[in-house]
């Protein structure tokens, strides 16, 4: 029993890669509730919680976290592999920025206090985060926030809006930028703080996207107190923990997941119109299903250095540039192979199945946008990593 209360239920990476997968490929196939596979659009808690609930019963919800915090401890290969899995049984996300972000970032800067007080709720999922980064001035520029937070006693009273934060309505919690400083560069102003949406002063909004869902909300913060002990690192120091969340971010985005979930429609619609012999169709998914193993080989490199607790550099953004960028490529041949369906929202007949063209093209576009844009991306790429001069 680890001191998380979390009995590892064994040593996951003394099993044979192909052992591991069949033996996780054979829980979800039975567990996993036949209606919530492949959900054309992002899940409720309240629709999926049965199975999170299980999984974080099971020791399975936090496959990355080293087994000492109450995780599985995957190596790389392993996590791809679950990974894999729950991607190719169509197993829904929930919004699990606790699991893939905060976990890791207390693990890596949060006192052993916040680590015993806030790790097991997260493993629980009785409390799960929200990403309070981006400002209606402030999304690729986001050293310039404007939401500040200022000491009253042994608390913090924030003030700003927050704006883009996805499904905000849907959790317990939200990790956040605010200005403490106002001395220095820009970014040695920030502090990384840990709020409880509940909290009065908190009002959320929500914003309709382009394909009619309501995942984004703004977030309106007026006096809303913090309590000391949610700040993360040191004051004014919010930046490095930002960075660190953004490389997770960006390492997550970079997964094979999202292109080969795109192959897999690719595929299925082609098959759907006739196309899968066609040589003009064979070729070009050649090519892209070439980009996915080259993302995957990169992916496994990032994953090994993150597991040997490396930092992650500024190159991450290769990754994330290359599967977001990769997956709206394959988003567009769907479009294209769809032929007349490739403008149909919502699910289409095609070949005698109903098949969410779209689908893939709603979430390849924005996944260019978030977690800093493509055109942010060549940026760091361009300047911090080949070091080219500026214009
Ligand atoms: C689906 C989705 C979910 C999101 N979820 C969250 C969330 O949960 N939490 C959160 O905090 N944020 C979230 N975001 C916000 C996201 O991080 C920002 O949209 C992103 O950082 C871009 O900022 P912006 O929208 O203000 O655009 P801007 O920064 O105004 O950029 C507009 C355009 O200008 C380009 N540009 C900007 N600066 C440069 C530059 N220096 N060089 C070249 N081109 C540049 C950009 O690439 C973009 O094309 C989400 C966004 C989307 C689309």
């Amino acid at each position: 029993m680890t001191s998380y209360g979390v009995a590892p239920e064994q040593d996951w990476n003394a099993l044979g890669n192909e052992e591991f997968r069949t033996l996780v490929r054979s829980d979800f196939e039975q567990h996993y509730p036949a209606h919530l596979r492949y959900p054309s659009r992002r899940l409720l808690w309240s629709e999926q919680d049965d199975w999170y609930l299980r999984m974080a019963r099971k020791g399975w919800i936090a496959p990355s976290w080293p087994v000492e915090f109450g995780g599985m401890g995957l190596a790389p290969a392993k996590l791809l592999i679950f990974l894999e899995e729950q991607e190719r049984w169509g197993i829904a996300r929930f919004q699990d920025h606790g699991i893939r972000m905060i976990g890791p970032v207390l693990i890596r800067y949060g006192t052993p206090a916040q680590q015993r007080r806030l790790l097991p709720p997260i493993l629980r999922c009785e409390q799960r985060y929200c990403q309070g980064y981006s400002e209606p001035e402030a999304g690729s520029d986001l050293a310039g926030l404007r939401t500040t937070a200022t000491p009253d006693g042994a608390d913090w009273v924030v003030d700003g809006t927050k704006i883009w934060t996805t499904m905000a309505y849907d959790v317990t919690h939200m990790f956040l930028l605010a200005r403490t400083g106002s001395a220095g560069a820009k970014q040695a102003q920030i502090s990384f703080f840990l709020l409880d949406l509940a909290m009065p002063g908190v009002t959320i909004r929500k914003i309709r996207d382009m394909a009619g869902e309501e995942e984004l909300c703004e977030v309106f913060l007026d006096r809303v107190r913090i309590p000391g002990d949610n700040l993360v690192g040191a004051v004014n120091q919010g930046w490095t923990v930002a960075k660190s969340v953004l490389g997770f971010e960006r390492i997550h985005v970079g997964s094979p997941a999202l292109p080969t979930s795109g192959l897999r429609l690719l595929e299925q619609v082609a098959g759907a119109r006739g196309l899968a012999d066609d040589t003009a169709f064979t070729d070009q998914i050649a090519g892209l299903r070439l980009d996915v193993e080259h993302l995957t080989a990169v992916y496994e490199e990032f994953a090994l250095r993150l597991e040997r607790g490396e930092e992650l550099g500024p190159d991450v953004s290769m990754l994330k540039l290359w599967a977001t960028e990769t997956f709206q490529r394959i988003a567009d041949l769907v479009i294209e192979v769809a032929g007349p369906a490739g403008g149909c929202a919502g699910a289409v007949e095609l070949g005698g199945e109903l098949v969410p063209v779209l689908s893939a093209y709603y979430r390849a576009k924005p996944s260019t946008i978030y977690g800093g844009s493509s055109e942010v991306q060549r940026n760091i790429i361009a300047k911090q990593v080949l070091k080219l001069p500026s214009a």
